[in-house]
C-alpha cells in the first residue's frame, strides 16, 4: 500500500549483546521495520534453549510487546562465533537486500536466499509483458524518505540512475470523480524501470554477497553454535547467524524450530492484511478528471469505495515518452475488500479472480465518476493477492 513512510528507515534494533568481530553499529540496521535479537555463547555443546520462557505481559503496541519479548528471550549458543562468520538472509526483497548491502559495508560475507523465480525484490514486484510491453508495479508502487541514511542510499541510486523522482500528478480521488491533488514534496521515488529492476540491480556491485534463488528454506536447524537452512530436506548450507527478513506464515514456520518460544508466538500475533493488486491494459487513455491539476493525474488515493484504495497509472510513471496506448493501470484494494474475498494467495479459484476483477473495475468506474459497465475492457488483466503487515515490522533480524 503506498504510504508516505512505509518503505523508509525504522532504527527498532535491539541489541542486548553485539556480535563479537562486527563493531556494535553494525546491528543498527537502518532498514525498514527490522528488529535485533542478539544472542550469546556460553554453555557447553548444547542445542540452543530459551534464557527465559516466562510468559510476557505485553505492552501496549505490537511493537513495543515485541521489544520486550525480544530482549526477555535469546538462544544461547556454547561455540564462539568465528572471526570471520557467514549470514545467512532468508528473504531478498527490500530488507533483505539491503541488510546483506550493510552487511558487506562492514567485510561480512553473506548469502541471500530467495523464492524469487523473475528475480528479487518480494513485494517491490514488477511484471513486463512483451512484447508491446506492458509494464506494472503490482505492489509496492513508490517511496519516500525521512531518514538520514536511507536518503543516503537513495542518493547513491539516483547517481546510478537506478532510480528517479515520480513528476506525475499524485492527489485523492473521491468516489464521484472529485480529485485533488496532493503537494509534490517531499520528492516521491520509483525504480527507473520498475521497483524490482531496482531490487535486482543492489547487489550488482557486492562482492561478498552470494544469491541462492529460486530456493525456499523450509527448516533452519540452529545446533552446536551455528544454523543449519534446508530446502525441503535438501541442504542449503550452515550459518552462524541467520536474518530472517520476510513475514508471515512461512517466517512463523522458520522461527518455531528456532529455540524461541517466546518470540515465535508473539510473531504470529502480527495481523497480516489482504491487499487484491489488479493488473490492467487498456487499448485508449481512461477518463480521469483532471480537478485542480493541470494534466490528468498518474496516481490516487482512492476514497469512499469500497473495493478500491489505489489507482495508478504505470505507463506513464515508467514509460512517461509514451503517450499513445496501451495504457496500464495498477489498481490495489482495500484491506477490507481482500478480508473478504480472501483465498489462498498461491491458488486462487478462477471465480474468485474474475470477482474481484469486476468488483475492482466496477470501483474504478465508481471512483471516476462513469456510469455502471462504461468503462472500456481491459486487453490484459491479471490479479494477485498480497498479504501485508497492517502497521510495522515487515523484517526482522534474529543474529548470533
Ligand atoms: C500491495 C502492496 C502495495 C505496497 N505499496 C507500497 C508503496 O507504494 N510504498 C511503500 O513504501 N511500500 C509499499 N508496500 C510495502 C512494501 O512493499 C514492503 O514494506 C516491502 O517491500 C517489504 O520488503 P521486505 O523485504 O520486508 O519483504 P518482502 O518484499 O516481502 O520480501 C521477502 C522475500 O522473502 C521471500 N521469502 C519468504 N519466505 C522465504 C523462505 N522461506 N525462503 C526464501 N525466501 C523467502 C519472499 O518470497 C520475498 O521475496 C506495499 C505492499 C503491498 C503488499
Amino acid at each position: 500500500m503506498p504510504t508516505s513512510s512505509s518503505i523508509h528507515s525504522f532504527p527498532s534494533s535491539l541489541i542486548s549483546k553485539p556480535l563479537k568481530p562486527l563493531k556494535p553499529s553494525f546491528l543498527t540496521t537502518f532498514f525498514p521495520k527490522t528488529l535485533t535479537l542478539t544472542c550469546t555463547t556460553s554453555q557447553p555443546s548444547k542445542r540452543p534453549t530459551s534464557k527465559n520462557s516466562r510468559k510476557s505481559s505485553y505492552g501496549t503496541s505490537r511493537r513495543s510487546s515485541l521489544k520486550k519479548t525480544f530482549t526477555q528471550e535469546q538462544v544461547v549458543f556454547t561455540a564462539p562465533i568465528s572471526d570471520d562468520p557467514v549470514v545467512a538472509i532468508i528473504g531478498g526483497g527490500m530488507a533483505g537486500l539491503v541488510c546483506a548491502l550493510n552487511l558487506e559495508k562492514r567485510g561480512v560475507r553473506s548469502t541471500v536466499f530467495d523464492t524469487g523465480i523473475h528475480g528479487l525484490g518480494g513485494r517491490m514486484g514488477t511484471r513486463i509483458i512483451d512484447p508491446q510491453p506492458l509494464i506494472f508495479d503490482h505492489a509496492a508502487q513508490f517511496f519516500t524518505v525521512s531518514d538520514s541514511q536511507f536518503a543516503e542510499l537513495v542518493d547513491g541510486w539516483l547517481e546510478k540512475g537506478l532510480v528517479q523522482e515520480w513528476q506525475g500528478i499524485i492527489g485523492k480521488l473521491d468516489v464521484g470523480g472529485q480529485f485533488v491533488s496532493l503537494p509534490s514534496s517531499p520528492p516521491r521515488y520509483v525504480g527507473v524501470n520498475g521497483m524490482r529492476p531496482l531490487a535486482d540491480s543492489l547487489l550488482s556491485e557486492t562482492s561478498l554477497v552470494n544469491v541462492v534463488r529460486p530456493c525456499w528454506i523450509s527448516k533452519l536447524d540452529p545446533f552446536n553454535g551455528m544454523w543449519y537452512l534446508s530446502e525441503n530436506g535438501k541442504p542449503q548450507g550452515q550459518f552462524d547467524a541467520i536474518v530472517i527478513a520476510h513475514n508471515g506464515k512461512c517466517a512463523n514456520r522458520l522461527l518455531a524450530s528456532s529455540g524461541l518460544p517466546l518470540i515465535a508466538r508473539q510473531m504470529k500475533r502480527l495481523e497480516l492484511s489482504s491487499i487484491w493488486a489488479l493488473l490492467a491494459a487498456f487499448e485508449d487513455p481512461l477518463p480521469i478528471p483532471d480537478g485542480a491539476a493541470s494534466s490528468p493525474f498518474e496516481g490516487a488515493f482512492v476514497k469512499g469505495v469500497d473495493s478500491i484504495s489505489w489507482m495508478a497509472n504505470n505507463t506513464k510513471k515508467l514509460l512517461h515518452s509514451q503517450n499513445s496506448g496501451p495504457h496500464c493501470w495498477t489498481f490495489l484494494s482495500t484491506a477490507a475488500y481482500g478480508k473478504r474475498n480472501k483465498v489462498p494467495q498461491e491458488n486462487i479459484p478462477n471465480a474468485t479472480a474474475e470477482k474481484v476483477k469486476a468488483g475492482m473495475l466496477g470501483g474504478v468506474e465508481a471512483a471516476l465518476g462513469l456510469p455502471k459497465e462504461s468503462l472500456q475492457k481491459p486487453f490484459y488483466t491479471r490479479v494477485q493477492l498480497w498479504e501485508e503487515l497492517v502497521y510495522v515490522v515487515i523484517g526482522y533480524l534474529v543474529q548470533v
